[in-house]
């Protein structure tokens, strides 16, 4: 079907990608609402995208060689022992993935976004209506717009779901991710080709080099465990949010500096600590998953359709994915009823077994760990099997083949 108008609301990964597609779909006019100022804060965070999900994306035109990237190959689990400066390895499994930086993928998705595209920054939308014929999208400042179609792309606490399903939010998984980047690349083992979990008993940390967007490169690091009982811990973790620098309450970060102070290895323990404060910050993790992505004219994509919990290592994949699955059904279908029909065919499902998947890991890695310390390679092997073998095998680590969807 080509011609008519999109609305996307949301301008990150999701965002950009979407009206990528909806360009490439056929549509006429498109007009891309971003509440955030003229460039997105750069989170500065990594983002991990397996190779051969990187394969797919960039033949299906959505990421490109020259994104600035770091391999790598493997990903070593350890634990604590004694004063050994980098703990004992329990498991090392292979990884596959490359390492980019959310702020240059974010760039580079960003000057993608067609030139006959409109894209709004400083544009907050408030609500969106639908009706028979179309969407009202009402803006924080402004008159309120039309559109034939709205594209939510606007995150986990998306304002187009909200009106597709009303009170379906994200629910709090009881742990968070304490988050950093820091600098300090030196002394890396295997010059930095592997990625590192640093377990401990109720979570652990991962940790790789990831580009830093100007030729160099930084750490970051990202530790899971749930946070102690504190009074007054603000905000509610429950309400979805982030903390972040600054805002972490004090009580809390001592907390986790004096996790890792006791169970993390020397060289680990010492990078986490020394990372910049103003460079940390932090992620309660949520589940999310809805009943179907896509109503009369309005449809979700990326983290306003379903969250699972970081453990896959695929957030970003499946945002960059529905978009080439909405592409897809665009050109294929006839009318808004066919192509948004054929969306929710090739991606909810997609969504839902990945929600799956990350829950188990996340209970295996966080809310139930095993004595890591009484494991050795073939422990762990069988550990990290049974969570990947739930009842529904569609989606698996890194995110699924676009070829199996
Ligand atoms: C700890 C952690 C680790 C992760 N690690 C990885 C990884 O290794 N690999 C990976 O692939 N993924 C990872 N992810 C997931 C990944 O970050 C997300 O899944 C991905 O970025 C999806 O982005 P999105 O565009 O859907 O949402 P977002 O990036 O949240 O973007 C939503 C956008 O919408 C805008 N917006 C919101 N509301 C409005 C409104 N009302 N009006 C206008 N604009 C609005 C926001 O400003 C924002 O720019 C991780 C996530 C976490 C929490």
């Amino acid at each position: 079907m080509r011609g008519g108008s999109v609305a996307v609301v949301g301008g990150s990964i999701a965002g950009c990608a979407a009206a990528l597609a909806a360009s490439r779909g056929g549509a006429e006019r498109i007009t891309v609402f971003e509440r955030a100022d003229a460039r997105l804060r750069d989170r500065g965070v990594g983002i991990g995208v397996h190779d051969a999900r990187y394969a797919e994306l960039r033949d299906a035109g959505y990421m490109a060689d020259e994104m600035p990237w770091a391999p790598l190959n493997r990903r070593v689990w350890s634990v604590r022992d004694g004063d050994a400066e980098h703990g004992r390895a329990i498991g090392t499994q292979p990884f596959p993935f490359r390492a980019y930086n959310w702020g240059s993928l974010w760039s580079e998705l960003r000057r993608r976004v067609p030139e006959t595209a409109t894209y709004r920054a400083g544009a907050k939308v408030e609500a969106v209506e639908q009706d028979a014929d179309g969407v009202t999208v009402r803006l924080a400042d402004g008159e309120p717009e039309r559109f034939d179609l709205v594209i939510g792309a606007d995150g986990y606490r998306s304002v187009v779901r909200e009106a597709m399903y009303p009170g379906t939010g994200a629910a709090y998984a009881g742990y968070i991710g304490w988050r950093g980047t820091s600098p300090d690349v030196s002394g890396l083992p295997s010059d930095g080709l592997d990625a590192h979990n640093i377990t401990f008993p109720g979570g652990h940390c991962m940790a790789y080099r990831i580009p830093d967007g100007s030729g160099g490169h930084r750490l970051n690091w990202v530790l899971y465990t749930a946070p102690p009982r504190i009074d007054g811990l603000h905000p509610d973790l429950r309400t979805p949010t982030s903390l972040p620098p600054g805002r972490l309450n004090a009580e809390l970060t001592e907390h986790l500096r004096a996790l890792v102070a006791e169970h993390f290895p020397p060289f680990w323990a010492a990078k986490l600590l020394s990372t910049p404060a103003e460079t940390t910050f932090i992620q309660p993790i949520y589940d999310l998953d809805v009943p179907r992505y896509a109503t009369d004219r309005m449809v979700l994509i990326g983290d306003a359709a379903s969250v699972a919990r970081p453990h896959l290592g695929a957030g970003s994949v499946k945002a960059l994915q529905d978009a080439t699955a909405l592409e897809a059904a665009w050109v294929a279908g006839e009318s808004w009823k066919e192509i948004l029909e054929g969306y929710h065919a090739a991606r909810g499902p997609v969504g839902t077994a990945m929600v799956g998947l990350a829950r188990r890991m996340g209970s295996a890695q966080v809310e139930e760990t095993p004595d890591w310390s009484a494991m050795g390679q073939a422990e762990f092997d069988a550990w990290w099997q049974e969570q990947n073998n739930g009842s529904d095998r569609r989606s698996g680590f890194g995110g699924h083949s676009l070829k199996s969807s």
